[in-house]
């Protein structure tokens, strides 16, 4: 059934996140294609599981090269000089660190500061190994892994974007667990624009701090309220250090970052938290296309700059600076 606005919204849960398909037209059939297409790819990209295309990759760390498809190579290659970047926070090697943690996933205790530190061995992106000639990936150390967690969901969106628009479906959203990416303007609704949700963190599920409009732009959001577990007054969420081993530590709550393709959106949130908001701004200043709204913990609401959406603010708890 539509909603008032003659929105259909068809909804699955893969990848542990809960996934949402606004169309405008029931079309159930597309739907499951497109469910279908997510899984597909989920099933390369994954770690969570023995078997994907970067499991074998990281099974075979320390002793051979694997070839991969293209898309794994190009997604890798990106990670990959995105965590060579000077500072980057950003780190597709971060593998062994996320699975000592397992944030998200039942870990709920501090790892021994002793192999943290011995994890970090592990941790390091120029050991990552890519071979155009045969588009193989290969992990120098033994027990290195790769982890493409903050990036993938940003690539899917832009191939289910690319898919619908192959399918002539020009107005629709997609909503990977975080990750939205919109085609063009929602149709019928009389709406001029789709509105996005900010959520406010650590409150109540559908609680938020206010709403973001856009037309035919991704919307990705970071933040340390989405996987975390709290042991003795602190709180340890799944954005990690790779310096410090333990999870990143500054004044922010979340990221949130306006831009075309979803999977700029996916790889600017990581890099960003991981700057913090000075710092974020002034990378961001140079780079008019990429757009980040920052939360603080202190409560603030804060725009590297302003062309590609409009923001309402919703809880007055929050100022806008
Ligand atoms: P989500 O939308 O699931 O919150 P993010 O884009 O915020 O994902 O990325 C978080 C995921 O990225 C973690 O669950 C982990 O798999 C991986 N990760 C954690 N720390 C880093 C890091 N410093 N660099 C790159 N990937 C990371
Ligand atoms: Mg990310």
């Amino acid at each position: 059934m539509p909603d008032e606005e003659g929105i259909y919204t068809y909804s699955a849960v893969l990848m542990g996140s809960p996934i949402l398909l606004r169309l405008f037209e029931h079309n159930q059939d597309l739907a499951s294609r497109v469910f279908r297409l997510i899984k597909q790819q989920e099933n390369i990209f994954t770690v969570n599981r023995p078997h994907s295309e970067v499991m074998a990759i990281n099974h075979a760390a320390g002793r051979h090269a694997v070839e991969v498809s293209p898309q794994v190579f190009y997604l890798i290659k990106r990670a990959k000089a995105v965590s060579m970047l000077k500072d980057s926070c950003f780190n597709l090697a971060i593998g062994p660190l996320v699975k000592r943690w397992k944030i998200g996933f039942q870990g709920n205790r501090v790892p021994p500061d002793e192999e943290l530190q011995a994890l970090l061995a592990l941790t390091d992106p120029g050991l990552v190994i890519l071979n155009e000639q045969d588009r193989s990936v290969m992990l120098e150390k033994a027990g290195m892994e790769i982890d493409l967690g903050a990036i993938a969901k940003g690539y899917i969106a832009d191939v289910v974007r690319d898919y619908l628009q192959q399918q002539h479906i020009e107005h629709a959203l997609i909503n990977l667990g975080g990750n939205v990416q919109t085609l063009g303007v929602p149709d019928s609704s009389g709406q001029q624009h789709w509105a996005i949700g900010l959520k406010a963190p650590f409150s109540s599920p559908d609680a938020l701090i206010g709403v973001i409009n856009v037309n035919n732009k991704s919307v990705v959001t970071s933040g340390i309220y989405e996987r975390y577990f709290e042991l003795d007054g602190r709180r340890y969420h799944h954005i990690l250090d790779s310096k410090s081993g333990y999870p990143l530590d500054n004044e922010l709550l979340s990221v949130t970052v306006i831009s075309t393709h979803s999977i700029d959106g996916d790889i600017f949130t990581t890099l960003l938290y991981g700057m913090g908001v000075e710092k974020g701004l002034r990378y961001l200043a140079g780079l008019p296309e990429i757009e980040a709204i920052f939360v603080t913990k202190d409560r603030q609401v804060i725009f590297s700059s302003q062309h590609q959406f409009s923001f309402t603010l919703i809880d007055n708890r929050y100022h806008m600076a």
